[in-house]
């Protein structure tokens, strides 16, 4: 009984030791210069005005839409356009609201000719 507690013990601190000589080896040699530089206070700029300080790794921050002036958060509509495409949709629906629609009805008599 005494010799299975004694081989214990030293396969404990056989792991023990182990365990200590390997995190020494990895701070040894750990490497150097692989994280970039942290900054904790870095203000983040939106479009629309608002400024948020946040903690990054770039040392200024610029964005063009947040959560003060994003439509889903504000509830106003605001439209983001990116090479005037809103204003070609806008300009086509216009012209489509003005053109009168093919009505379906005639489809519908035709279709309803065939039938009879
Ligand atoms: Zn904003």
């Amino acid at each position: 009984m005494r010799m299975i507690l004694i081989i214990r013990m030293n396969l404990l601190v056989l792991f023990v030791s182990l365990v200590f000589i390997s995190i020494l080896v990895s701070y040894i040699f750990m490497k150097d210069n692989i994280h970039p530089k942290f900054y904790p206070k870095v203000k983040a700029k939106c479009a629309c005005g608002a400024v948020y300080e946040v903690g990054s790794t770039l040392p200024e921050i610029s964005v063009e839409i947040c959560s003060n002036c994003h439509p889903f958060y504000s509830g106003t509509e605001k439209i983001i356009d990116t090479a005037g495409r809103v204003e070609r949709f806008k300009k086509l629906r216009d012209i489509a609201a003005k053109t009168p629609k093919k009505s379906k009805v005639k489809k519908v008599t035709k279709t309803a000719k065939k039938l009879r």
